[in-house]
């Protein structure tokens, strides 16, 4: 269970990317002593000890044609609006500068907890610097060398020991969704069809999206919640269209969501951008419904929903589990469809299945179609058991969990899929060797 978000931000070159790599324990970004080089990966997942967390790289959101002071301002804005805990990097080579003083300024306002990270600290002389950075009036700085894997364990407990208490916020017993999607495919005009009323303005002007918060509303007798996407506002549509922000808008979104409804422009079609929502998506590890908006501008015969139904399926290979949905928000054309599916959705990942009828497929399926040898030795199966839902998780109890292959895992998937459907959910399937 995710605990919450911790933001990394600094001026450029302080070593906020190798902080950020080391974190997430990937070395593969690139570092570069070209102040600024873009970054491809500006968030993931953090475990230390018994907690997980997600961080976020700042440094990597950029906006184009911005002097400087524009870019920092944003990011520390982002850091502010998006994090629990806020990770400020400086470096001991340069000290204290004026721009670290301009970010801790904006910084001293928020009430998030702040952690003072002097990076570059490789050794004892240039520990000593840590003294300098007092003067920014947020608490004790701490050493950290990231060249040298220098105080990541300290500034890991301390970043835990700071993070606020709350599990990311999720609303009990309500069933609750997200619309998610590149700007324009039509988010705000889908909830505003769902919600009956034109709650929030949607305009003509790409980017604008409603100004609001997440929305509860009943159908027929059951509660339902719309999280919000919104982010930042005061600052105008410009932070709307940085790509990199937006993800993680969406991102926080699904996070508190139980399904996520993944929209799709029918009048432009299928673009890259559409790939980094759907991967955020099927990553969370929530329910996914695909909805191809904008129907009623696509011109049809029988066969258009077939073939853009297999183009889907084409681009978007790990989504398989994911029902699609064809829809007009604008003419509010089957968007009567939408609910009963978020509740199938719901339910299926929601769904436990008894352990004995669980063991009959599965056994069966091995049966039917036994692992192939490898090397001479053949995975066999034992049990089988469901160990978690919201995803279903399902742990094999196997000779030896190495022998379990990829493709054998499928098999196994589709087996229960075929069996219980699991309609919009992903499942997870673990080997553990039985003792
Ligand atoms: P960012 O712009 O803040 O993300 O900074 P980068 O992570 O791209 O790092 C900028 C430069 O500082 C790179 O050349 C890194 O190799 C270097 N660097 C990062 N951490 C350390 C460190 O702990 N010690 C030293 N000496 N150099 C570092
Ligand atoms: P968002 O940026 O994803 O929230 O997209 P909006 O809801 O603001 O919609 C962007 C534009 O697409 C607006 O001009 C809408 O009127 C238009 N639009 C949204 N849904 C549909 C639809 O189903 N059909 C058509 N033709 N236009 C739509």
């Amino acid at each position: 269970m995710i605990r919450g978000t911790a933001a990394i931000v600094g001026r450029p070159n302080v070593g906020k990317s190798t902080i950020f790599n080391r974190l997430i324990g990937e070395r593969k970004s690139i570092v570069d002593d070209t102040p600024g080089v873009t970054r491809d990966r500006i968030y993931g997942t953090v475990e230390w000890l018994t907690q997980e967390f997600r961080l976020i790289d700042t440094g990597g959101i950029q906006i184009e044609d911005q002097p400087f002071a524009e870019e920092i301002n944003m990011q520390v804005d982002i850091a502010i609006e998006e994090a629990d805990v806020i990770i400020f990097v400086t470096s001991a080579q340069e000290g204290a500068t004026s721009d670290d003083i301009a970010i801790a300024r904006k910084l001293q306002k928020t009430k998030k907890p702040v952690i003072v990270a002097v990076n570059k600290s490789d050794n004892e002389q240039l520990q000593l610097m840590q003294y300098d950075f007092y003067q920014l009036g947020l608490g004790d700085p701490m050493i950290v060398s990231a060249a040298h894997g220098i105080g990541f364990g300290d500034l890991l407990d301390r970043i835990i020991q700071v993070m606020p208490e709350k599990k990311i916020k999720t609303y009990e017993g309500i069933t609750s969704f997200c619309v998610i999607g590149r700007p324009n495919v039509g988010k705000s005009s889908l909830v505003n069809a769902i919600l009956h009323e034109e709650r929030s303005i949607v305009s003509d002007v790409q980017g604008t999206t409603r100004d609001a918060i997440d929305t509860p509303f009943t159908y027929e007798g059951q509660e339902y919640m719309i999280i919000d996407t919104a982010g930042i506002r005061k600052r105008g549509k410009i932070y709307e269209n940085i790509e990199k922000y937006s993800i993680l808008r969406a991102l926080s979104a699904i996070d508190r969501s139980d399904v996520a409804l993944f929209l799709i422009d029918g009048e432009t079609g299928i673009i890259d951008q559409d790939k980094h929502v759907a991967g955020l998506a099927h990553d969370a590890g929530k329910g996914v419904i695909i909805v191809y908006n904008k129907w009623d501008t696509v011109e049809k015969d029988q066969n258009t929903m077939q073939t853009i139904t297999k183009k889907i399926r084409s681009q978007f290979v790990y989504l398989d589990y994911a029902p699609i949905v064809f829809v007009s928000a604008k003419n509010h054309s089957r968007i009567n469809q939408l609910i009963p599916l978020i509740n199938e959705v719901h339910d299926a990942c929601c769904l436990r299945i008894p352990t004995n009828v669980l063991n009959d497929v599965v056994l069966d399926a091995q049966m039917i179609n036994p692992p192939k040898p490898h090397n001479g030795r053949q995975l066999r199966i034992y049990y089988c058991s469901q160990v978690a839902v919201e995803p279903p998780t399902f742990v094999l109890f196997v000779n030896d969990p190495d022998l379990f292959h990829f493709s054998y895992q499928r098999y196994i998937e589709n087996k229960i899929r075929e069996a219980f459907g699991f309609t919009g959910t992903p499942i997870k399937i673990f080997a553990r060797q039985r003792t």
